[in-house]
């Protein structure tokens, strides 16, 4: 099976593992802060978080920002349910922005009309994830815009976008949110195993996530409230986790990270075969702006309403090939759990037909010509046909 999505593990990556196997600290040495650095560095953000999973950076994330019950967050229904549940783990209730059909990505237009009537019903957002679809950047400029208007804080998740760039900025510049989220799970560009790590140029906001990615304790004498009784003295301030990553897995994260670019150019070069051969196909792909570089971590396609094939057909030829497609992703809304919170199909119109239409194929750095090739040629047979 040729699978939608794969890490490269390098002999490089062994060895950088196997050193903090045979150092000192397997979790909180050093190399946690030297990933933390590097990944702040490569995007030009002041601060990294690391954490053991971009979920987790997600929550503390909303915790930093102070989200609460009575508190609203939005983000985009196209993605993985952790954008939202974020939210919920804070007690704040959800709403989404339905998607823009070009770019996959959550529509400023939408979001503008739907501040328009929350400020009229006093239920502004505290808070947007903005989710950048397959690496694709959201128009971040008129989403900060916006976000000064109507006095909300933004938290892009770039689970999918590491290596991307908007407006010659790196994704997670932070140039125009308060925090970015990146996740470092095997499927995503770069991976530490599990892992995440949030990004943020607000000193405070860096401060307090640190703080409670770690039961919410701290030993910084600036912030101990009572008087210091001795070196073994720490204060907890506020109800934290063990969202901890281990040295082990900042290990990978690191030495991975060297190879960021290369396999932004080298996902980039798949995707330029896939574009060629897609023309003329009853096939949308994502529109990218000309303002946005995207990561591609994944290939989306959607079929046209006049394809003769249904997405189901084609999801079946092509794992009859031997082709492991994936669908990216079914909208949260329609979830059980977002539906017994109220909301029901028919709610974000333009996500739902994005689903019913859409599938991921293969991207990932070690994917072999021929192997591309297979998939081409198994998705022109059904598609030409
Ligand atoms: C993968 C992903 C997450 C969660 O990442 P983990 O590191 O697995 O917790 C969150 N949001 C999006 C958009 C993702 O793709």
């Amino acid at each position: 099976m040729i699978p939608y999505g794969k890490q490269q593990i390098s002999q490089q990556d062994i060895d950088a593992v196997t050193s903090v196997l045979k150092s000192d600290f397997l979790t909180q040495g050093p190399i946690v802060p030297a990933f933390e650095q590097a990944v702040a560095d490569y995007c030009g953000a002041n601060y990294g978080i690391a954490s053991n999973s971009a979920t987790s950076a997600l929550h503390l994330a909303c915790m930093a920002l102070e989200l609460s019950e009575g508190d609203w967050l939005w983000t985009s229904p196209i993605t993985f349910v952790a954008s939202a549940n974020c939210g919920r783990y804070c007690g704040a209730s959800i709403d989404f922005v339905d998607i823009d059909p070009a770019t996959f990505n959550l529509c400023p237009k939408q979001l503008e009309q739907k501040l328009i009537c929350a400020k009229q019903a006093g239920k502004l957002p505290k808070a947007l994830v903005a989710v950048h679809m397959g690496g694709l950047s959201c128009d971040m400029a008129a989403i900060a815009k916006l976000a000064q208007q109507y006095d909300f804080k933004v938290i892009e998740d770039a689970s999918h976008a590491i290596g991307g760039s908007y407006q010659n900025h790196k994704v997670g510049s932070c140039q125009y949110s308060d925090i970015s989220i990146f996740s470092f799970h095997p499927v995503k560009i770069i991976t530490s195993g599990e892992g995440g790590m949030a990004v943020t140029n607000d000193k405070t906001l860096a401060e307090r996530m640190a703080q409670l990615r770690s039961h919410g304790v701290t030993r910084n004498p600036e912030l101990i409230q009572a008087h210091d009784e001795g070196p073994w003295y720490y204060e907890q301030l506020a109800l934290g986790y063990n969202y901890r990553i281990t040295d082990l897995q900042a290990a990978l994260g690191l030495s991975q990270l060297e190879r960021l670019d290369q396999f932004i150019e080298q996902r980039h070069q798949l995707v330029k075969q896939y574009q060629s051969a897609f023309t003329n196909l009853p096939l949308q792909l994502q529109q990218v702006p000309s303002d946005c570089v995207s990561a591609y971590h994944l290939f989306l396609i959607n079929l046209t309403p006049n394809a003769q094939v249904t997405r189901r057909e084609l999801y079946d030829h092509l794992k009859a090939k031997g082709i492991n497609v994936n669908v990216h992703y079914i909208p949260v809304h329609t979830q059980p759990y977002y539906q017994s919170l109220g909301f029901k199909a028919g709610d974000f119109p333009n996500a739902e037909n994005y689903y019913q239409l859409a599938l991921t194929l293969p991207l990932y750095p070690d994917l072999q010509p021929e192997q591309q090739q297979h998939v081409i040629n198994s998705v022109k047979e059904l598609l030409c046909s």
